[in-house]
């Protein structure tokens, strides 16, 4: 199978993500999401992406910004998602709006797409259950920012076959990146353990243990971790970490994941991180 024209669904942090490492890497992409508007700040920011990383030489790729906007199609129709060989899925974190996504898309993507979900925490199963391909959705767990991070986390749900995980590693491929396969649970093995640890250290921060800043100090100068965990908070959105958190304790039915007070009070005051400008730290 040859994948040439894919669909991206969801224009948020992720998505344009995704769009602009498939179009850079001489994909027809077709990027779907709900209002014009946010296509419109999509554009946007994969023309500052793309003007950030060859200023400071982040890529191999001398193509203009316009050379790679041409081959992305923004729009609000799902229609067009007919033409897709293949689809990234990457709406927000939350159980309903998937669940609507899913069968829209699996009433008008070809019988042979493949829908790979790029979600946090939600089961790979759960996803292919509202489909009629079950054996053609498979976990992209793509790290952020998409076009910089060269591994993913690939997971096999209960009925994914070989030949979508062959065909999932082979899209991957022609992005420029490589994949670790496991196995479906919630938040598979990275958010199971990360979404713990900066839930975590919300509550570190509630409880005035320690600064924002020497929380973040300690997991860089004492375990040499690049980011502390509210800064990979503010990165990933505090409402994406919630979402995420509330599906692990939903999924497991443990106590462990239940989300701090602070997290969900900052989300509801509009401090979702660096996309929103304000979260543990302010962007300008
Ligand atoms: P986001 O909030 O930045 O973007 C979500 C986008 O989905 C928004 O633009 C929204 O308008 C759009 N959307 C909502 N309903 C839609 C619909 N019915 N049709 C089309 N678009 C719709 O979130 P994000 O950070 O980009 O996360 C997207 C997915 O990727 C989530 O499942 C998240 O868990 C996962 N993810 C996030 C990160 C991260 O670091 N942020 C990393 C890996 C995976």
């Amino acid at each position: 199978m040859n994948i040439q024209t894919v669909g991206v669904v969801g224009a948020g942090v992720m998505g344009v993500g995704v769009a602009q490492n498939l179009a850079q890497t001489n994909h027809q992409v077709i990027l779907v999401d709900i209002s014009e508007d946010i296509l419109d700040k999509a554009k946007q920011e994969i023309r500052n992406n793309i003007r950030f990383q060859s200023f400071f030489k982040k890529t191999d790729n001398t193509e203009t910004p316009n050379t790679v906007i041409s081959r992305i199609e923004f729009s609000t129709n799902y229609k067009l998602l007919e033409a897709a060989d293949f689809v990234v899925e990457n709406v927000t974190e939350k159980w309903d709006i998937k669940k609507q996504v899913y069968s829209l898309l699996d009433s008008i993507c070809p019988a042979d797409s493949v829908f790979a979900a790029n979600t946090s925490a939600i089961p790979i199963t759960r996803i292919a259950s509202v489909t009629k391909r079950a054996d053609k959705v498979i976990g992209m767990h793509f790290m952020n920012p998409v076009p910089m991070k060269p591994m993913v986390e690939v997971i096999r749900g209960y009925h994914t076959s070989e030949q979508t995980i062959e065909i999932a590693k082979k899209m991957l491929t022609q992005m420029g990146k490589e994949c670790i396969i496991v196995n479906d649970s919630p938040g598979f093995v990275s958010n199971r353990v990360l979404m713990l640890t900066i839930n975590e250290a919300v509550f570190l921060l509630q409880d005035q243990v320690a600064t924002v800043e020497d929380v973040d100090k300690i997991f860089k100068s004492c375990f040499g971790h690049k980011m502390g965990p509210l800064e990979t908070a503010d990165l990933i959105g505090l409402d994406t970490i919630l979402f995420s958190i509330e599906v692990l304790y939903e999924n497991f039915n443990d106590s462990k994941y239940r989300p701090c007070p602070l997290l969900k009070k900052m989300v509801d005051a509009g401090l979702h991180g660096k996309k929103s400008g304000k979260g543990f730290y302010v962007y300008q």
